[in-house]
């Protein structure tokens, strides 16, 4: 590996995409319907499956829902991946920072408000004046430098990634794999994202809120019923 001085990236990328799922809505039905001994009766019953998933979500008899599983390939700063695995009911595997070496790549938040107002639990956000912009972007870019830098100086001098790494900031990338069932995910976007149909709102991490956005996209192309009647149910976790 060439640890020559290296100019770093500034990036905004925050990615979640679906890679993997077990199960659809009839998975959920099934799980539903053995109690009262009618499994068999999933996929002859179509015009019933709508009452049956709103029956489900309504009354919060949750654990249907945990037979239809779904996998994630997320790519984000690692502030953003450290609240993200505070979820333990997901299952992860993260890229070792001990193992391979970091790329010289960086969060910049440049799609986001950049000033809070308020307080905290209820803060707003607004834009920023351009000598705020100018300072964060200057801000950003020097530090990270610095600290690739300093991190690439101890590689060259043979000092183990799991040492060196200690120096990077928070804006480093990391890429993970979150699996969960779907009433975890349902959990999950009650928390990480701003909906008005929220009957108890939640005001996440801006950027958090956009992976879970990502999320959220994926689970209303596979699971179009149920995420249309968790919607009209205020967003309440099953
Ligand atoms: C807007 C916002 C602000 C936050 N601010 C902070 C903060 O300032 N500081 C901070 O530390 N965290 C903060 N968090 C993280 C928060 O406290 C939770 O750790 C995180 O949202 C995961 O939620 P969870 O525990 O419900 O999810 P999961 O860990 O996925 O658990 C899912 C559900 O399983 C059950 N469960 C899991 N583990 C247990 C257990 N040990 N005992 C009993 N039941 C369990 C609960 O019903 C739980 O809701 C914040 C989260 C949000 C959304």
């Amino acid at each position: 590996m060439d640890h020559s001085l290296q100019q770093i990236e500034l990036s905004s990328a925050l990615s979640a995409m679906l890679v993997d799922s077990m199960g659809d809505e009839n998975s959920i039905l099934r799980a539903m319907l053995v109690s009262t001994d009618q499994d068999n009766l999933v996929g002859r019953q179509p015009k019933k499956s709508r009452g049956r998933l709103k029956f489900l979500i309504e009354n919060r008899h949750g654990s249907p829902f945990e037979h239809a599983t779904l996998t994630f390939s997320v790519h984000c700063p690692i502030f953003v991946s450290r609240e993200w695995m505070r979820h333990r009911v997901q299952s992860f595997n993260e890229q070792s920072g001990r193992y391979v070496e970091y790329e010289p790549k960086f969060y910049w938040p440049e799609y986001r408000p950049l000033v809070q107002e308020g307080k905290p639990g209820k803060y707003q956000f607004v834009e920023g004046s351009r000598y705020q912009w100018g300072y964060a972007h200057l801000a950003f870019h020097a530090s990270c430098q610095t600290a690739w830098d300093h991190y690439q100086e101890m590689l060259n001098q043979g000092i183990a990634k799991e040492v060196a790494r200690m120096v990077l900031p928070v804006t480093t990338y990391t890429s993970f794999y979150a699996t969960a069932n779907l009433r975890n995910w349902l959990h999950f976007l009650s928390l990480r994202t701003t909906d008005d149909r929220a009957s108890v709102p939640s005001y996440p991490l801006w950027e958090i809120n956009q992976l879970a956005a990502q999320v959220e996209g994926a689970l209303v192309d596979e699971f179009p019923l149920v995420m249309g009647l968790w919607n009209e149910n205020g967003r309440v976790p099953v």
